[in-house]
């Protein structure tokens, strides 16, 4: 279920727990709780039978103090201006968190793809880059992909700004295909981030990740990597669920031959290895070492983190919590690693992605993914020790202290004007 109000709502309620904290004056946590701009453009398309559809699309740009926008661009049938305003603001500490020169942004256009051809998908896609490349820039704001969108999206997105505009300026846009100027590892960055973020909670808590039960929900790409990076560490991939249902083996999946069976079927459900069948909620509820939410915003309300059993959960969503799951977890000392720090892998590689068009000079995969280990293996450090310097109730809030601190002193640093 996704609700763009709640989400924008959670938001808040996670900038302003932090916030006090800081003990910052309300004028400062309104400003850190509101986007610099909402931009909507509505996009009139040809379809392939010849008549016209109108979408609605948005590019929100919610803060820029510490460099250009930053953030993806989601097609689905619930993108909606709070919604938008809500992903854009966890750009903003996603970025400040994992110390990247970025703000915060994020776009969508309110649309289910799988439902429209990709002729059309492509007229969309260029209708939404034309309408907001007065906007964009490669030191304005910087789009990437997000849910339903990826390098084919990108690619579309650069090529329409590079013709309109007359130039070739491939650092843009992140998450395109490598022969558009794409990154080695950016496609398996969420998956390695969340991971990575997944030892090191296990390691800080003195426990074994190798042996240890984990459920996903979710299998697309940030989901589907991490299972087999996580597999890889021999943890044991026990649950795994999309939006059609979810598949459960006590003696773990096969993470890749479950991913083929997947991209093959367009479903986990109906995997010839699963001892049975699970519902999403189920996936959620059962006991397991480690959760990790890897679909929507708020998948996890109060009344199912009430039956949650997990010790450990590792957000890969945007936003899968609600404040009050957040509230229960929190009452039981459930471990909960914030998605502005597991899932930040993404727009990491996206900034290693941009620095490597600015430089026209690429990396292999080897460097990205030490440069990715070093920046998420830092933040955590950064997170554990804000949690004991402030005496924080959550891991969320000790992420959210260090970012809005980043995010406070450039703003303060550049002063107000005008
Ligand atoms: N969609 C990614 C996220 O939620 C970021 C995309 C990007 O700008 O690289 O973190």
């Amino acid at each position: 279920m996704t609700d763009g109000a709640g989400a924008f709502e959670n938001f808040k309620t996670q900038v302003q727990t932090a916030a006090q904290t800081l003990n910052l004056d309300d004028g400062v946590v309104d400003y850190l709780t509101t986007p610099q701009r909402v931009e909507e453009v509505n996009l009139t398309v040809e379809l392939d039978d010849g008549t016209l559809e109108t979408f609605e699309a948005y590019r929100s740009q919610f803060n820029d103090d510490r460099g250009p926008y930053k953030g993806g661009i989601r097609y689905h049938p619930m993108v909606s201006r709070d919604e938008v305003r809500a992903l854009s603001g966890w750009m903003t500490y996603k970025c400040a968190g994992i110390g990247l020169p970025y703000g915060g942004g994020k776009g969508g256009i309110s649309f289910d793809p799988g439902a429209y051809s990709d002729d059309e998908v492509e007229r969309i896609t260029r209708a939404y880059a034309a309408a907001i490349r007065p906007i964009i820039g490669v030191d304005q704001d910087i789009p990437g992909p997000d849910v339903n969108t990826g390098q084919r999206e990108m690619n579309w997105l650069k090529d329409t700004y590079e013709t309109l505009e007359g130039t070739t300026e491939p650092g843009v846009v992140t998450g395109k295909s490598l022969e558009s100027g794409g990154s080695e590892g950016r496609t398996d960055a969420t998956g390695r981030s969340i991971t990575l973020t997944a030892r090191e909670t296990f390691e800080h808590l003195g426990r074994d990740l190798a042996g240890a039960s984990v459920a996903i929900q979710g299998y697309g790409n940030a989901g589907s990597v991490a299972a087999a990076l996580l597999d890889d560490l021999d943890a044991g991939i026990v649950a795994v669920s999309d939006s059609q249902g979810g598949v459960y083996n006590p003696e773990g999946f096969d993470a890749r031959d479950l991913k083929q069976f997947k991209r093959e079927n367009g479903t986990v459900v109906g995997y010839p290895d699963a001892a049975e069948e699970v519902t999403g909620e189920e996936l959620l509820t059962m006991d397991v070492d480690l959760l990790i939410p890897a679909a929507l915003e708020n998948a996890i309300d109060a009344t199912i983190a009430e039956d949650a059993a997990t010790d450990i959960i590792v957000e890969a969503a945007n936003g899968p919590l609600t404040a009050g799951a957040d509230n229960v977890f929190e009452s039981r000392d459930t471990v909960v690693i914030p998605d502005i720090l597991a899932n930040a892998g993404s727009v990491t590689v996206s900034y290693f992605e941009w620095v490597q068009n600015r430089q026209q000079f690429y990396w292999d995969e080897q460097r990205v993914v030490e440069e990715l280990e070093a920046h998420v293996t830092e933040a955590f450090e950064e997170m554990v020790q804000a949690r004991d310097t402030y005496d924080t109730a959550t891991y969320r809030e000790a992420m959210y202290v260090v970012a809005i601190q980043r995010v406070v002193d450039a703003m303060e640093e550049a002063g107000h004007w005008p």
